[in-house]
């Protein structure tokens, strides 16, 4: 990175008018964390443990995940750290379960539904979480929550690790934060009734985008509709970001969208708390927020709010980034 972006390394993620927004990192290894403090990284925003599962030697013993997850919060000392609980199954099943053949794998057997149609692994990794959970700031997420069962079945599962370790006789936080990420449209549009139950959002946009405008990203005939900026998009985008206000919880987002320099000022016009991405796209999004003023950015989101195309709201965009930052985008 040039020495322009590693001077604000250390400076705070705050607009010219003094909105301070917070910038973390997404990995999917325990030993990335050792790098994402050298570009300012303020905490882990996900750190993908589905790729302990999938790395060989699988399945993760509960002492491999346990080395795993410590790694990760000694490397952050006492900054945040969001671990999303397994995100296997759809096409990343695990190798040692018999396969299950699927005809729509992403509308499939993943992610949360996997882990609570498999209580024992699933408590397996919430209890090792809890372990850890004394010896950084550990907030658990899960994936792929559809709706409000769903994550009161899977809080459920959480108390019974908890009930498993006070018998056991291991420390663990009590209040540890439990969050969820928004990637369904069912979630985004239910997201008043889930906030209710949850400590944070996390807006998934890979996901979000693949299901709302029900595009598979990795079909070339058809991924030139994987629009984030469909309005359809931002609309699930901003009202999960209200609801989180409204209930009084932070919304951040881990999707690609969040170290998407073209997306940061609408990002933080629609009110996004914290958005966490590669490591490496931290200070350049840090440079435009450093740069720019949440009133111009709240102007800009309201106007998007009102643009009825992707084009349009593309437009406006590069218009916005053109006339603030002409030597990026
Ligand atoms: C997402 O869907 O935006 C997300 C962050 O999760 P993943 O990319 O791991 O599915
Ligand atoms: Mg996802």
């Amino acid at each position: 990175i040039s020495d322009e972006l590693h001077a604000i390394r250390d400076l705070p993620a705050e607009t010219l008018d003094g909105y301070r927004v917070c910038l973390k990192a997404n990995i999917e290894l325990p030993e990335e964390a050792d790098h994402v403090l050298k570009y300012g990284a303020e905490g882990i925003g996900l750190y993908r443990s589905e790729f302990l599962f999938l790395t060989p030697g699988y399945p993760a013993e509960e002492e491999t995940q346990y080395q795993a997850y410590r790694r990760v919060l000694e490397a952050m000392g006492d900054r945040p750290v969001t671990i999303r609980t397994l995100d296997l199954g759809g096409d990343k099943l695990l190798p040692n379960l018999q396969s299950y053949d699927e005809k729509n794998p992403l509308l499939g057997w993943r992610a949360i539904r996997f882990c609570l149609s498999l209580p024992e692994l699933f408590k397996t990794q919430l209890k090792t979480l809890l372990r850890c959970s004394t010896e950084g700031n550990l907030k658990i997420m899960f994936p792929m929550i559809s709706g409000i069962e769903e994550l009161v079945n899977a809080i459920t599962v959480v108390e019974e690790a908890k009930a498993e370790c006070l018998e056991k006789g291991f420390p663990f936080n009590e209040n540890i934060e439990i969050g969820i990420m928004i990637e369904i449209p069912s979630a985004a549009m239910t997201a008043d009734i889930l906030a209710k139950k949850s400590d944070f959002f996390s807006i998934g946009t890979n996901d979000l985008v693949q299901y709302s405008i029900a595009v598979d990203r990795g079909n070339e005939k058809v991924n030139y509709l994987a629009q984030p900026f469909h309005p359809g998009v931002l609309r699930f985008i901003k009202r999960t970001i209200d609801a989180a206000h409204e209930n009084g919880i932070k919304a951040a987002m881990c999707g690609e969208l969040a170290g998407d320099p073209m997306a940061t000022a609408v990002l933080l016009g629609l009110g996004l708390d914290e958005f966490s991405m590669t490591a490496s796209s931290i200070p350049l999004v840090k440079k435009i927020i450093r740069g720019s003023t949440i009133e111009s950015c709240r102007i800009l989101a309201e106007k998007i709010m009102e643009c009825s195309s992707y084009q349009h709201v593309t437009f406006l965009v590069e218009a916005w980034m053109a006339e603030h930052f002409p030597d990026i985008g």
